[in-house]
């Protein structure tokens, strides 16, 4: 910031706000924050940067910006098997906006109270509007969930519902009005820590659908040698997707779009009923396909035709 006051009063409105933890022995305020990190843990740490117009639409609502921030953070640490910790925050700032600051807090404040995350430090800059979270969380040493895992047999799963994200972008680039119940799926995503922790020793490996599925699915199998077949007729889709969607445009935004947040995992086929039990408490699960020998993700539709995306993985969207 230009102004040091300005700065100090930015850093001053989220200091007085955050929640602390115990293993928080020093937060914002000193050089450096200073935590305690579990014995017989292994440390996770992700870190994820939006910025405006690339990430989210310009007249996103600062309190919807500061939920996805760090939504998506959390949902690498979700893809991870991770349980959340602390978190630190980069905010670039067009200028010293403390109506923005507080609009921003609400939502990024109301996540991490979720999770019990303290926000520990960060820094505070004046430039175009840009957020970067880091966050960091605890894995039980050998546990995480890693993205070559998957072995030939598995299947393939998904959590909650694919496509909502991208089609509330679809509307907003074609310039019609965003259905609120997608749009609140753009703005405000689920993180599935709880999942992520029950799928803790039943999955082989899992990833978390930022940049749509076949892009993230294709991240998986190069990871873990294999190949991957999608039945993109079973991928899990809301009410709203399937009234307001063919089912061309539905099979698109499902297998391609970005920014569902879901997470993408693989267990063996004798773990089905496992699966469930695990998932049963905390987000509903699909079988969408099965890891295969070989290399790559091909789709087929229910009645087993080949299925071709015509864009592959998320475009951004300015
Ligand atoms: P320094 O000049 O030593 O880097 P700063 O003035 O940047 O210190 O930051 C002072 C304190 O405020 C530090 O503890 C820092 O982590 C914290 N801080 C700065 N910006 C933020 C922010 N956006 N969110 C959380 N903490 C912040
Ligand atoms: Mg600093």
């Amino acid at each position: 910031m230009d102004s040091a006051v300005a700065e100090f009063d930015l850093i001053e409105r989220i200091r007085r706000r955050v929640a602390t933890r115990d293993d928080v022995l020093l937060g914002i305020g000193d050089d450096a924050a200073l935590l305690q990190p579990p014995a017989g843990m292994q440390l996770v740490v992700a870190m994820d940067t939006l910025n405006s117009g690339v990430h989210f639409p310009p007249d996103t609502a600062p309190a919807d910006i500061g939920w996805k921030a760090l939504a998506v953070n959390l949902s690498d640490l979700a893809a991870m098997g991770a349980l959340p910790a602390w978190c630190t925050l980069s905010l670039s700032l067009p200028e010293a906006n403390g109506e923005f600051v507080d609009g921003f807090l609400d939502g990024f404040l109301a996540l991490a109270s979720q999770h019990d995350l303290a926000l520990v430090g960060g820094d505070t800059t004046r430039g175009p509007l840009s957020i970067c979270v880091a966050v960091h969380g605890f894995i039980e040493a050998g546990q995480a969930l890693r993205r070559d895992g998957a072995r030939a047999g598995d299947d393939l799963w998904v959590s909650g519902t694919l496509g909502d994200a991208a089609a509330a972008l679809s509307q907003w680039q074609s310039g019609d009005a965003m259905d609120p119940a997608l749009r609140v799926r753009l703005d405000r995503p689920t993180p599935r820590i709880p999942l992520g922790r029950a799928l803790r020793g039943i999955a082989t490996s899992c990833v978390d659908v930022s940049d749509g599925l076949l892009a993230d699915l294709g991240h998986v199998c190069k990871a873990s040698g294999v190949g991957a077949l999608v039945d993109v007729d079973a991928l899990p889709a809301s009410p709203t997707l399937r009234s307001g969607f063919d089912a061309d445009a539905r099979r698109l935004l499902q297998a391609t779009g970005g920014d569902d947040y879901e997470l993408c995992f693989t267990a063996p086929a004798t773990s089905r009923e496992a699966v469930i039990e695990a998932a049963s408490t905390h987000a509903p699960v699909a079988r969408i396909g099965r890891i295969v020998a070989g290399r790559g993700v091909s789709a087929v539709d229910a009645q087993g035709v080949a299925w071709q995306p015509s864009v592959a993985g998320f475009r951004h969207f300015e």
